[in-house]
């Protein structure tokens, strides 16, 4: 008996976790010696991995949990790290850390302490930081309350102080560690505290109080089956009193009181050595400012403006050379042509289809080409990541999944490779969400369709701010449809994941790494414009010359036809002429086809802009780009919806939502403005 005991007394089991490349599975193997004995979790295929090692007389039993940010029961491998750490309760939870990403790091550490978990902080990468910052361990263990040591993977330095500092964490039976939410916060704890007075439920009272007032659904669910439905009913009630107090989320508000928890702690004991200090310290002043509670929009308001302005001034500059090239290689084309005996339809296919429709198009490579400097400088400079942390916020305060805006984003870009994208978000409901919204951010081919009209018609209006705008309502609109998928779609229901969000440092970008960027949407552009919207605008070319009895082009032709069936139901959003209908049917080849179509329809340049100018007015040319940015998505991009969902249901349903979205909007656009207008 006596012996048995023993026995267990010294064995002891230990659980290693940190954020995914941390180092855990090189600490791991130093451990272990490499011995590991590699499963799945039950259930799952994430892998699980066990060894053991002897330290004095102890029977170290390890477990490697998969890497995570945090411990929410969201995405599975933090459901995994968490159950194992709150079931079945290692002796010994060791964070390992990277110490040349500290503050991001010791969040999870500081979750785990939170839990009351006995931990150990193993500081990994020491190699990569010494020189540079000089981290006062023995501080960081009284701040802390738990063992704190620093290793080096690579060189396998820290092990014995690492296996030592195990032993001791097991000993010490260490408080949980207690951050204080202020005021507000916990007196709500304190009386949901109250209510799951007696919850049977194995976790510490302030974890389950915390858990509640988040809206953990593992534990709420737990909370139910224990039989306390007034503790959640009354945690419902506080998180949604507090909600009225803060500008931000209960969640969002926790989330930052941890970071300055951390931020105190790494002020104690953390400091830095060389000249990165100044650095750094820059950083940080600017994300004060563009990361900011308040400025944060404004700022990257004004950026998109200044980009959208200069896209629009200095595109414009380029594309009028670009013009003026192609409608005098047309007329010398079609002057040669007639001399050298072509007939009617060789020289109208030249002429309107070719110079016509493809040349329309390819006139705005400057306009994209400029728009993507910008945007691939801001990206490079780090500025884009600040942009997504400051809409993750605003998206969170609204209950939306914040992981969404960086595949929102790329939807600038392309929404084909935006909405591949949406792979990295572990949520599958996040997931859909951000699939079914991300048409709605304005792509590369509505470009043309802006620019080209708001040359017409607001050229001495603040060209930039009406492009801007309509990449505003984009994202407004997208915004406002996840809120109401989330609400009234049954499968799209429930909490939303938070997001710890890293910042990468500001540097001066590379001009070739810009221009990298810069060329491969320019490049992909033109390709574009040889292949699909070279054959849409062949095809219109031909619907609009057959029967050949009708003039070229007019209401007689088979486009005319079928422009004629769509018009009236285009009338209310104030461009009823079937042009217009010819064009958006062909848009969905691919949205650049939009003025590819309009420009084979009307002939070159300088026909297409007086007929345009008959046809719109100023407001009803916007509630047409309107249409152009909202209406559905090229085929590409249902395609690829199909493919990522896996469903005609909801490839189906993105059609026609973003079709009836494309039409109501543009006929509120055009309706309310003629009335105040
Ligand atoms: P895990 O994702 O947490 O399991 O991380 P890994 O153990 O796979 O390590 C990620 C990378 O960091 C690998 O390339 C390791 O070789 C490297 N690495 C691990 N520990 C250290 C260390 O202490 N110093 C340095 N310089 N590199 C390390
Ligand atoms: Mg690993």
């Amino acid at each position: 008996m006596e012996e048995k005991d023993n026995l267990i007394q010294k064995t002891i089991r230990i659980a290693l976790v940190g954020n995914p490349n941390s180092g855990k599975s090189t600490i791991f193997n130093i451990l272990t010696g490499g011995n590991a004995h590699v499963g799945n979790w039950p259930g799952v295929t994430v892998e699980k991995k066990e060894g053991r090692f002897r330290y004095m007389d102890f029977d170290v039993i390890v477990t490697d949990l998969p890497g995570t940010y945090s411990l929410t029961p969201y995405s599975v491998d933090e459901r995994i790290a968490r159950d194992f750490i709150l079931k079945e309760k290692p002796d010994v939870v060791v964070c390992i850390a990277d110490s040349t990403n500290i503050t991001r790091n010791l969040y999870l550490c500081v979750l785990i302490r939170e839990l009351g978990a006995n931990a150990v902080l193993d500081l990994n990468m020491s190699d990569l930081v010494d020189g540079q910052y000089k981290i006062n361990l023995k501080k960081m263990e009284e701040l802390l309350h738990i063992p704190v040591v620093a290793t080096s993977g690579k060189k396998g330095t820290g092990i014995e102080e690492l296996k030592e500092a195990i032993v001791k964490a097991k000993a010490d039976q260490n408080e949980a560690l207690y951050i204080n939410y202020g005021g507000d916060v916990e007196d709500a704890i304190k009386r949901i505290e109250g209510m799951i007075e007696h919850a049977s439920l194995p976790y510490r009272k302030r974890f389950i109080a915390l858990s509640l007032l988040l809206g953990d659904p593992q534990i709420t669910e737990e909370v139910k089956n224990s039989g306390l439905k007034n503790g959640i009913e009354s945690a419902h009630i506080e998180a949604v009193n507090l909600g009225k107090k803060f500008s931000f989320d209960i969640e969002t508000e926790i989330i930052e009181r941890r970071y300055g928890f951390i931020e105190s702690i790494i002020k104690h004991c953390v400091e830095k050595v060389s000249s990165i200090e100044e650095k750094i310290s820059f950083s940080e002043k600017i994300d004060k400012v563009v990361t900011n509670r308040f400025l944060g929009i404004p700022i990257f308001a004004l950026f998109m403006w200044i980009t959208f302005d200069l896209t629009f001034k200095v595109g414009g500059f380029f594309a009028d050379y670009f013009e003026e090239f192609f409608g005098w290689f047309g007329n010398i084309l079609k002057v040669w042509l007639t001399h050298a005996g072509a007939g009617n339809v060789i020289s109208s296919f030249i002429a309107d289809g070719l110079i016509g429709g493809v040349g329309t198009v390819v006139v705005f490579l400057p306009n994209i080409l400029i728009l993507f400097l910008f945007l691939s400088f801001l990206e490079d400079v780090g500025y884009m990541a600040r942009a997504a942390f400051v809409m993750d916020k605003v998206m969170h305060a609204i209950g939306l999944p914040g992981r969404a805006f960086i595949p929102m984003l790329l939807g600038f870009g392309c929404n084909v490779p935006a909405v591949m994208a949406a792979r990295t978000i572990p949520d599958e409901r996040d997931r859909l969400l951000t699939i079914l919204i991300n048409p709605f951010m304005s792509c590369t081919a509505r470009l043309p369709i802006y620019v080209l009209l708001t040359t017409l018609f607001f050229k001495n209006h603040h060209p930039g701010l009406v492009i801007l705008s309509l990449y505003t309502l984009g994202i407004f609109v997208a915004i406002l449809s996840a809120k109401l998928f989330r609400t009234t779609i049954s499968t799209l229901k429930g909490k939303v994941s938070p997001l710890v969000m890293e910042l990468p440092p500001y540097r001066m970008p590379s001009i070739k790494g810009v221009w990298i960027h810069t060329w491969e949407r320019g490049s992909l552009f033109l390709k574009k414009a040889g292949t699909i919207i070279f054959g849409g605008v062949v095809l219109v070319w031909l619907l609009a010359s057959v029967p050949f009895s009708q003039p070229y082009a007019s209401e007689g032709t088979i486009v005319g036809y079928i422009g004629r069936f769509v018009a009236p139901i285009l009338k209310p959003a104030g461009f009823g002429f079937w042009q217009a209908g010819v064009a958006l049917i062909f848009g969905l080849l691919a949205k650049e086809t939009v003025v590819g179509t309009l420009g084979t329809l009307f002939g070159s340049e300088a026909n297409l802009s007086s007929a345009l100018l008959n046809l719109f007015t100023p407001l009803s040319s916007y509630a047409f780009m309107v249409m152009s940015l909202l209406y559905i998505p090229c085929i590409a991009t249902i395609g690829v919806i199909y493919r990522e969902t896996a469903s005609l249901k909801w490839t189906v349903f993105s059609v026609l939502y973003s079709l009836f979205v494309g039409w109501i909007v543009s006929v509120i656009v055009y309706q309310v403005g003629s009335l105040v207008l």
